[in-house]
């Protein structure tokens, strides 16, 4: 059994699996005996697997992205600053950050993979934002730690997404695995995820698959309680709250080209 040392946590992992990725290649999985990282050896076929960067079984782009605007609203309004600058990080055609700014909220997008296709004129600029999101893009990074290091640089607040492991090492059945796109390298805990919060000194909040890691003290019975509230409709409530930004959008568009 071949051993490892944990990107995260330095203690020591062990070969749980090999498994075909992109049906050719043979990829071990490791292990993490201390934070329950579980993660892929160094993935040499990242090219290959980002030759399409929105993968072709990716049929719940549409509904997660409206699903996370209702909870990201909700917890925004109440919880942090309804009139600050946010970022939605490694976003994808830009379809969080156009669904955002539909509600009122001043989102700006980033994607160094993907093309920016619905927030054009909203790209990221050299400032620090009040919060990033990250949806569906931890199970991406290959060095976890690195890439939180560049995130925080921009925010002391990641509000994020991934599906957290099930069993310590789930059964190669797992979809979450998607050995057939080869995109997803980092499997984590929310041990795992605890453990990158506390070397970044940041305060750890979990819901289901939903993760917030930021510097300031929440109230975390009343965040969990809005993120309750947010799947039976407080969303709507915002959304008559807050002022769209659909039309000065389109003025502001207007004026610059
Ligand atoms: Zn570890």
């Amino acid at each position: 059994m071949e051993q490892i040392n944990c990107k995260i946590c330095n203690s020591e992992s062990s070969t749980a699996f090999e498994h075909k990725v992109l049906n050719k290649y043979d990829v071990k999985y490791f292990k993490c005996s201390s934070c329950g990282y579980l993660f892929t050896e160094n993935p040499y076929w990242l090219n290959e697997a980002y030759k399409n960067p929105i993968n072709i079984s990716d049929t719940g782009i549409m509904a997660r992205n409206i699903y996370f605007s209702k909870i990201v609203s909700v917890i925004l309004y109440f919880c942090i600053d309804k009139s600050a600058k946010y970022l939605d990080y490694a976003g994808g055609y830009g379809i969080f950050t156009r669904l955002m700014r539909d509600i009122g909220f001043n989102f700006y997008w980033h994607d160094d993979f993907t093309t920016n296709l619905l927030a054009r004129g909203f790209e990221k600029s050299n400032e620090r934002y009040e919060l990033l999101t990250a949806f569906e893009v931890f199970e991406h990074f290959s060095n976890p730690v690195e890439e939180v290091k560049k995130m925080v640089e921009l925010s002391d607040s990641i509000l994020f997404s991934t599906v957290t492991l099930p069993e310590d090492v789930p059964a190669k059945d797992w979809w979450y695995y998607a050995f057939e796109h080869g995109q997803h390298i980092s499997f984590y805990s929310e041990k795992t995820l605890r453990t990158i919060a506390e070397q970044f000194g940041m305060n750890f909040y979990p819901f289901k698959n939903f993760f917030l890691m930021t510097g300031k003290k929440i109230n975390s019975i009343k965040l969990r309680l809005l993120f309750l509230l947010a799947h039976f409709g407080l969303n709507l409530f915002v959304r008559a709250r807050m002022k769209s930004l659909t039309e000065a959008d389109n003025k502001k568009m207007l004026k610059l080209h």
